[in-house]
């Protein structure tokens, strides 16, 4: 079998590994690169494949740099079959079409430069109606049930416990009389989530494709550090002011829902109105509710005692844009989560600018901000901010807890490959920047004796 690494080798985004076995074309992920915007619309836009002669594909999980160019990979002639979890279709749903309307802005904003160039304008990669109609190729199976999806190729999802409905895919090869067992990790969580399973162990794996995205780093908080976050909310609410969260949409905007319930359940925070002001996070908590099969025990009990782990007396959920503005003009103490989690757009956008001037405000960061953002400005300590056109001076108070991260760290990556079977001959390490993923790599060749490589863009193995 041959292995091409289309994306997500070097980098972080834009995770494709397109898999060639016994004449079939197999492609693991549809990842859509984030980065510069002008080189991103390239890059996004030219398959190194025809997508014509892709026989199937299989998601690990929704997060759009391992779903995102699925609906170009249709609109360019992409046939076949789309394999994930249920979760991870119905995430697709809402988080695919949400990617479309931002390539539109995008290209809006790439067009604005080239008039001003003469260069002829571009189309946005894709539409909303693309990504609609590459919902229609999904098939969806449940977490361990086996499916054969090609010529001698079986597919196994197993729980990745790194978003709703995140798999790690188990690929059964029987190629020329050999067996073989080829693992993707896709991205793999820390363990001991708030709402999600451990990642499983997986046995007789003989070709490994790992991701690295912290494959040089260890997190400095445990997860479940909810007591931190309970005393962030009660020093904060003390001085009658509001706690803007900058939340991720999927995922992150839950676990804190989540938490929130399990501390004003128990009487450990004061009881104020609690706002999830960004309609993805509440479309995203609509799947969240429907996907008791994602969940790990402590949240199925939950369900059991017919209680609604997302839903509270003082929880609100804002759709309309004329609530959202009503938030603003309220002055007593409020908990307001809104997208997005890096202060880039959205109505977070709205509740800074109406609250980092005033020092009885806190603004807690709950997640990762790449440099430059607005998010990573103010959590870096500036002065004055630059938002929506003019400038603040930060008067708030800033918070950082960074306990809820997604992904494992350095250690909890080498115990998930530990407790993982077989002989591992050959290794590529993908999905990490390159010292995160040359870090991680010397680490298991210290402990291994198969072959461990990082994986590099648009090359060839051949396993
Ligand atoms: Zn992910």
């Amino acid at each position: 079998m041959n292995i091409t690494f289309c994306g997500a080798a070097g980098t972080t985004t834009g995770s494709q590994h397109l898999i060639e076995v016994n004449g079939s074309r197999i492609l693991l992920d549809c990842g859509l690169y984030q980065g510069r915007r002008d080189e991103t619309y390239d890059r996004n836009r030219n398959f190194l494949y025809n997508p014509e002669e892709v026989d199937a594909v299989v998601l690990s999980h929704a997060h759009i740099d391992h779903s995102g160019n699925l609906p170009n990979l249709t609109k360019n002639g992409f046939q076949g079959n789309v394999y994930s979890t249920f979760a991870t279709r119905d995430l697709c749903q809402i988080m695919l079409s949400d990617s479309a309307r931002i390539q539109t802005q995008d290209t809006k904003w790439l067009n604005k430069r080239r008039k001003k160039k003469g260069l002829p304008e571009l189309e946005p990669i894709y539409s909303e109606l693309d990504a609609e109609a590459c919902l229609r190729q999904f098939v969806n199976i449940g977490y361990d049930r086996a499916i054969p999806i090609a010529d001698g190729v079986t597919l196994r999802l197993v729980d990745a416990g790194h978003i709703l409905g995140s798999a790690q895919v188990i690929l059964d090869i029987k190629e020329g009389g050999q067996k073989k067992r080829l693992l993707f990790s896709g991205d793999v969580g820390r363990g001991n989530n708030e709402l999600l399973r451990d990642p499983v162990a997986t046995d007789d794996v003989d070709v490994l494709l790992m991701e690295s995205t912290y494959g040089a780093r260890e997190h400095e908080l445990p997860t479940q550090a909810n007591h931190l976050i309970r005393d962030i909310l009660n020093r904060a609410l003390k001085k009658n002011g509001k706690v803007i969260i900058p939340s991720f949409a999927v995922e992150r905007t839950q676990q804190l829902i989540y938490v929130l319930h399990e501390l004003t359940e128990k009487k450990e925070i004061p009881e104020v109105p609690i706002y999830v002001d960004s309609p993805l996070a509440v479309n995203a908590t609509e799947i969240f509710r429907i996907h008791p099969e994602c969940f790990n025990e402590e949240v199925y009990d939950f369900l059991f005692e017919k209680r609604n782990p997302f839903g509270f007396e003082n929880l609100n959920m804002v759709r309309k844009v004329s609530e959202s503005k009503k938030l603003n003009d309220r002055d007593e103490p409020a908990i307001i989560i809104s997208a997005s989690g890096m202060c880039e757009a959205g109505r977070i956008l709205h509740h800074l600018r109406n609250s980092i001037e005033d020092e009885k405000n806190t603004i807690l960061f709950v997640g990762y901000c790449a440099e430059q953002t607005l998010g990573w400005k103010i959590r870096e300590g500036w002065d004055e901010v630059p938002i929506l056109g003019d400038k603040y001076k930060v008067r708030a108070n800033v918070e950082i807890l960074d306990s809820f991260s997604g992904h494992a760290d350095h250690s909890e990556l080498l115990e998930y490959f530990g407790e993982m079977g077989g002989a591992k001959k050959d290794i590529f390490l993908v999905h990490g920047e390159p010292e995160q993923s040359k870090n991680l790599a010397g680490a298991l060749q210290d402990r291994h004796k198969g072959n461990v490589a990082v994986a590099e863009w648009k090359t060839q193995v051949e396993v």
